[in-house]
């Protein structure tokens, strides 16, 4: 058939394909823009969402298929398929000059199987299972279709009001670089023209996670040390782990749209570092700048976004409506519209589509490889891998086999879409979500399973609290599942009050009074408060949204077949009131020693400083012991690096992991440092009474900072080196000088 003739054919170009910018590309692309008129060249900018069938005119002349035909889309988004990409493509191979369309999507957390969402990863710290995830999503995506996914989201979040907190990697530069470098790889695989390979996008460019308020498409207003410091070094590692795209963002920095911005986007990114991929503009930010007051028209928007280095257009209209007459009048020149149109025809070169266009698109292999039964293993994993133990006293965790009855208690109990999160793809009926309920009946044994929803999520009625109690007094144990709906999360799903919403902190109250043992899930997109639980209930795990096997997940860390190893990624603050709140933060002139230190201290008079949770915590089902401190040498001088060694020890009855993290503080430097600072971490599973010598490298690099003028140095001086389980559980410290 012709569809296996294409996949033998793919398979032998993807072969004989091996490097992914393979000579030869640049003068083809040369070739075909010298044939492109204008029109067409401003065609390849434009990107428009795939709703194709959809009537009325949509640009000057007519609907988007037929704009297809010609050659005035460069690219389309929410597509998928091989089936419906395939068709596309027919329509795109009757233009002109037959160049390919591009396919992109919101891969963000898995295609057809569902990863945790991404702050939930992040809480692995394993950066193999998160590179695996992305793999897998970007290898089930390719088979469908897709060319382009719209991730990672490396943007760094102190506020988890902020909804899109749900879709990075948490509060922290230097695990949300690696993990930006993972995703990076992971979804790129061993590169373009792999026929498992889709190009990643690195965004949001820039600074938007520090939106003012936690409100999304905020303002950001940011000092630029902070903007290199902070927010830029995940967007550079992405560049340096080979992502093929970036996209910009909806705020603007310090006055300026970031869609509209020469520093952020030619200076820095296209200039001092080099990207030679191409920047999407987000969803209609580019016409966005009207109503920031920035421009007056889509005219303007269109000479000032694709001036300042924006390169596609989606969705504002405003390239493919303006942009010859802006060459035309002189304040566009054609030479910048040629580097945009080059950068793109690059990636259609690497991807292989002008060998074939139909190469991701093929039926045969999506049906093959789409939610395989390995793929689904390792989504269970690092979901497994995912879940933080905040909490677990009198050892109501691990659950006996032996219970039995177990309650089984909340909103969330039965819940399948959920389990999915934000940003997930909607495969409606075909789906199967496990949800707690299943996981647990396929791990409960012989124990029985009451169930009781007790509440709605938003409800303030209290009218199943009391079938929810005397459920509870029937069994040995508790579980309760609460938290948010899966939409509570995500975009534009900033949230001003981050409690458990609705009386679920009430009916978690009336359960914890029965007097059985109660353990508490939480399943959330973003740090919640939940003081009263916190104090009250035995034992709390955090699980966010774990996607498909989510259910299973969990019931293997309750059962203790999994032992926990997740570490918060992000502090969870004990009240609104205390955001922004993060780790390493700088010290004041007048720091509090704790808690209790209120006098005329940086603080409040009406509750502590300190989170709720530190950035870095997780328990585990066994105890590790840190000791033996020893540095290779007190004083770092020149390019000789100081290495810290330790011995980390399963103190415990049961195999875990632990994650041992280095934090470090240059005591005395101009501009201040942080207090802390994490600069490497290790994650190791050690047996009962085994022990293990961990080293960390301490190189110049790891003590370099930007100064005052933006430049990257070092200042000599003492450092403390701080060692433990998490920012605020230091185990070890110790000491060294940089003489030079
Ligand atoms: C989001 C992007 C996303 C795009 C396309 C926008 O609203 O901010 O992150 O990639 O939509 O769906």
């Amino acid at each position: 058939s012709f569809t296996l003739i294409t996949f033998c054919f793919s398979i032998a170009y993807s072969q004989k394909k091996k490097s992914p910018t393979a000579p030869g590309i640049d003068e083809k692309v040369e070739a075909l823009l010298q044939k492109m008129t204008l029109d067409e060249k401003i065609g390849q900018l434009n990107q428009y969402t795939g709703d194709w069938e959809a009537t009325g005119p949509v640009t000057n002349s007519g609907n988007k298929l037929e704009d297809v035909k010609q050659g005035k889309i460069g690219s389309m988004l929410n597509v998928k398929g091989a089936k419906h990409t395939r068709a596309l493509q027919e329509a795109a191979m009757q233009s002109r000059l037959k160049i390919p369309l591009l396919f992109g999507l919101d891969v963000i957390h898995g295609y057809r199987v569902t990863f945790p969402i991404p702050l939930a990863e992040a809480a692995s710290w394993d950066l193999e299972a998160i590179e695996k995830s992305a793999r897998i999503a970007g290898t089930e995506a390719a088979a469908s279709g897709i060319h382009w996914t719209f991730a990672p989201m490396v943007d760094i979040a102190r506020d988890p009001r902020w909804g899109r907190v749900m879709e990075g990697a948490g509060e922290d530069t230097y695990l949300g670089s690696l993990i930006a470098k993972a995703r990076v790889k992971g979804f790129q695989g061993k590169g373009l023209g792999n026929l498992d390979a889709v190009m990643a996008c690195a965004k949001h460019f820039a600074a938007y996670g520090a939106a003012i308020g936690g409100r999304d498409y905020n303002s950001v207003d940011m000092g630029l040390r902070t903007l290199w410091e902070v927010y830029l070094p995940p967007f550079k590692a992405a560049v340096d782990a080979g992502a093929a795209t970036f996209m910009n963002s909806f705020n603007d920095i310090n006055g300026i749209p970031a869609t509209g911005n020469s520093y952020i986007q030619r200076d820095i990114l296209k200039g001092k570092w080099g990207f030679k991929g191409f920047v999407v503009s987000d969803w209609g930010s580019i016409g966005e700048m009207i109503q920031h007051g920035y421009v007056k028209d889509n005219y303007e928007a269109a000479e000032v976004a694709i001036n300042a280095g924006s390169d596609m257009d989606m969705e504002s209209r405003s390239y493919i409506n303006n942009l010859a007459k802006l060459v035309k009048e002189g304040k566009v020149k054609e030479e910048v519209i040629n580097d945009a149109v080059r950068r793109i025809l690059v990636k259609k070169f690497e991807l292989g589509l002008f060998d074939d266009p139909y190469r991701f698109s093929n039926e045969q292999r999506e049906k093959k490889t789409l939610n395989t039964p390995e793929f689904l293993e390792a989504a269970r994993d690092v979901a497994r891998k995912s879940i933080v133990l905040l909490k677990n006293e009198k050892q109501v965790l691990p659950l006996s086999k032996d219970l039995k009855s177990v309650a089984l208690i909340g909103p969330l109990v039965k819940a399948e879409k959920d389990m999915q999160g934000f940003w997930s793809i909607d495969w409606g009926k075909e789906d199967h979500l496990v949800s707690l309920y299943e996981g647990m009946q396929n791990q409960a044994g012989k124990a029985r399973l009451l169930y009781a929803k007790g509440c709605e999520i938003s409800d303030t009625s209290k009218a199943g609290f009391a079938e929810a109690v005397s459920t509870a007094q029937q069994a040995d144990v508790v579980v309760m599942a609460m938290g948010e709906k899966y939409d509570m999360s995500g975009e534009a799903k900033s949230r001003a009050n981050i409690h458990l919403p609705g009386n679920q902190e009430e009916l978690i109250k009336a359960i914890q009074a029965t007097g059985k043992p109660v353990v508490v899930l939480l399943m959330a997109g973003r740090p919640l408060v939940f003081n009263w639980t916190a104090d009250n209930v035995p034992a709390i795990v955090y699980t966010w949204w774990l996607g498909s096997q989510a259910g299973n997940a969990i019931a293997d860390v309750l059962y203790g077949n999994y032992n926990p190893s997740g570490k918060l990624p992000m502090t969870f603050p004990r009240s609104e009131g205390q955001i922004p709140i993060y780790y390493n933060y700088f010290n004041t002139g007048r720091p509090a020693k704790d808690d209790n230190d209120l006098n005329y201290r940086s603080g409040y008079i009406d509750m502590q400083k300190s989170p709720r949770y530190a950035f870095g915590y997780g328990l585990s089902y066994t105890t590790f012991e840190y000791g033996n401190l020893k540095l290779s040498d007190t004083n770092i001088s020149g390019n000789k690096p100081v290495t810290v060694s330790f011995t980390l020890k399963n103190t415990g009855n049961v195999a875990g992991e632990e994650v041992a993290q280095l934090y470090l503080q240059d005591m005395v430097a101009r501009p201040v440092r942080p207090v802390k600072e994490l600069k490497d971490f290790k994650k190791v599973m050690l047996k009962p009474g085994e022990s293990t010598t961990i080293t960390f490298t301490i190189d110049k690099e790891k003590l370099s900072f930007y100064n005052e003028n933006l430049e990257w140095i070092t200042q000599p001086g003492e450092f403390k080196i701080m060692i433990g389980s998490s920012s605020d559980a230091v185990k070890l410290d110790g000491s060294f000088t940089l003489v030079d």
